[in-house]
C-alpha cells in the first residue's frame, strides 16, 4: 500500500515549507484591517468584493483549500482552479495576516501544482507557449519591439553589441501596445534628456516571464528566465531599469539568485530617476497638473516601493490621495492571470478603483505600470470617465522641457 506524502505530491506546495499550514482561520484576511499601524490601515481583498464572496476567494478559504489538500481530503481539479485563479495576486490579504505569510506565494505554488496536474486554466496556455516560442506572451512577432524605437528621433544603443552604464528593460506590454508604447517613448527621452547612458535589447528582449510565474507555468519561467540570464550574463551589464511594475518585481524577487550571481541591480526607473534627481540636484517644472496615485501592487505590496514615486510626483503635479493607497491600496485587477483568465472580473475591478480615483477630483490617474495603465484605461473607457490615465514617465518627461 502506497503511504500518502503530500510532500510528493504537491512537490511546488512543498518548497512553501512548514508555513503551508500556518493559518489559523481567524478571518483577519476577510476585512484586511491592520490594527498595529496608526492609523489603522483599511485593506481590499478585490477578489471576495467582486465576486460571490465566498470563502475560497479570499484568503482563508484559499489556505483551507491547501490544508484539506495537504492532509489528503482534497484533489486537484479543473472546478478548483477556477476559483483559485480568480484572484489577482495583489497580496493585500498579507498586509492583513498577522503570521508574517507570503500569501501569494503559496496561492502560486497551489497554481503551479494545478498545472503539473493538468488542471490549469486553459485561457493562460496559448500565452505562456507563447512566451516560450515568440519571446513574448502577446502571440505577436517580436520584432515588433522595435517599432517604438523609429519613433524617436535618437539612436539607441544595441545591448546585443554595444556596453552601456544602464539597461533599459522595456518589457511586453509596453513595447508591444501601440497606446503604451508612450511608456518606453518617454523613458527613452528622459534618459537622453538627462545624458544617460542605456541600451536595449529591441527585438531580441525576452519576456521576463511574469505571467508563467503568477499562473503557475515554471516550466514557461524557467524556459524563459534562462534566456535572460544568458542574455544579461553576455552583455555584462550591471544595472537593470524597468518602466513596468511586473518585470520589476520578477527580475528583482524571482531572479534574485540569479541577479546576485551576475552582480546585477535592478531598479525601477521611477525608483532610479527620484534618486538621479535628489543627487544631481535637477530641476522639475511643476506642470500645475492635478493627479492622484494608484500603487501598483508589483511595485508596492510586493516590493515596498511607495515614497519614491510620491516624491518625484509631488515636484511635477498636484497630488490628492484616494481613500486607500499604500498597504492598504485597492488592486487595478489586471494581475496575477486575471486579465487573461477572468476579463470580466478584471474590468469590474478596475471599475471600481477608477471611481475612488474619481472621488479626489483629480484631472489625472498616475501609475507606474503598462500592465495597471491598460487595465485603468479600460475602466475608463467604460465608465465614460473624464479621468486621464497617465504614467508618471510622462509627467517627468514634460517636465523635464
Ligand atoms: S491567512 Fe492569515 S489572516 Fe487569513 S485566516 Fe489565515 S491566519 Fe488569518
Ligand atoms: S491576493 Fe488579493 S485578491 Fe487574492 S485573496 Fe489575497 S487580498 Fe484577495
Amino acid at each position: 500500500m502506497t503511504v500518502f506524502d503530500p510532500k510528493e505530491k504537491f512537490k511546488n506546495l512543498a518548497k512553501i515549507g512548514p508555513n503551508v499550514l500556518q493559518c489559523i482561520a481567524c478571518g483577519d484576511c476577510r476585512e484586511l484591517t491592520d490594527y498595529t499601524s496608526d492609523p489603522p490601515r483599511w485593506g481590499v481583498c478585490v477578489a471576495k468584493d467582486h465576486t460571490s464572496g465566498f470563502e475560497p476567494f479570499f484568503a482563508r478559504g484559499k489556505m483551507q483549500i491547501i490544508r484539506s489538500l495537504w492532509q489528503g481530503k482534497l484533489e486537484l481539479s479543473k472546478e478548483m482552479a477556477e476559483v483559485i485563479y480568480q484572484c489577482p495576486t495583489c497580496n493585500s490579504c498579507a498586509e492583513a495576516c498577522a503570521y508574517d505569510m507570503d500569501n501569494v506565494a503559496m496561492y502560486e505554488a497551489l497554481r503551479a501544482d494545478l498545472v503539473e496536474a493538468g488542471c490549469g486554466l486553459e485561457a493562460h496556455v496559448p500565452m505562456n507557449q507563447a512566451m516560450v516560442e515568440l519571446l513574448n506572451p502577446y502571440q505577436r512577432d517580436n520584432k515588433l519591439k522595435n517599432n517604438w524605437l523609429e519613433k524617436i528621433d535618437f539612436k539607441v544603443k544595441d545591448a546585443n553589441k554595444e556596453q552601456a552604464e544602464v539597461l533599459y528593460y522595456v518589457g511586453c506590454t509596453a513595447a508591444l501596445t501601440p497606446d503604451i508604447e508612450n511608456v518606453a517613448i518617454n523613458t527613452a527621452q528622459i534618459f537622453k534628456k538627462l545624458n544617460i547612458d542605456f541600451s536595449v535589447f529591441g527585438e531580441h528582449e525576452v519576456c521576463c516571464g511574469s505571467v508563467a510565474m503568477r499562473t503557475g507555468d515554471r516550466k514557461a519561467f524557467n524556459t524563459v528566465a534562462t534566456k535572460n540570464f544568458e542574455l544579461f550574463k553576455k552583455s555584462g551589464v550591471k544595472t537593470i531599469i524597468t518602466s513596468c511594475a511586473g518585470c520589476y518585481r520578477t527580475l528583482k524577487k524571482d531572479y534574485a539568485d540569479r541577479m546576485e550571481e551576475l552582480g546585477i541591480e535592478v531598479l525601477h526607473t521611477i525608483e532610479f530617476l527620484n534618486k538621479y534627481v535628489k543627487e544631481n540636484n535637477i530641476q522639475l517644472r511643476h506642470l500645475g497638473v492635478n493627479t492622484t496615485y494608484h500603487d501598483p501592487c508589483h511595485t508596492g505590496r510586493h516590493v515596498g516601493l511607495y515614497e519614491e514615486p510620491r516624491e518625484i510626483l509631488k515636484k511635477v503635479a498636484n497630488l490628492t490621495e484616494m481613500k486607500t493607497i499604500k498597504q492598504a491600496a485597492k488592486c487595478c485587477g489586471a494581475g496575477g492571470g486575471l486579465k487573461k483568465g477572468f476579463p470580466e472580473l478584471a474590468l469590474d475591478i478596475a471599475k471600481s478603483r477608477v471611481e475612488e480615483a474619481e472621488e479626489t477630483g483629480a484631472d489625472n490617474l498616475v501609475s507606474i505600470c503598462p500592465f495597471c495603465y491598460r487595465n485603468l484605461d479600460d475602466a475608463i473607457k467604460a465608465r465614460n470617465s473624464t479621468i486621464k490615465m497617465v504614467d508618471l514617465t510622462d509627467l517627468i518627461n514634460q517636465a523635464l522641457d
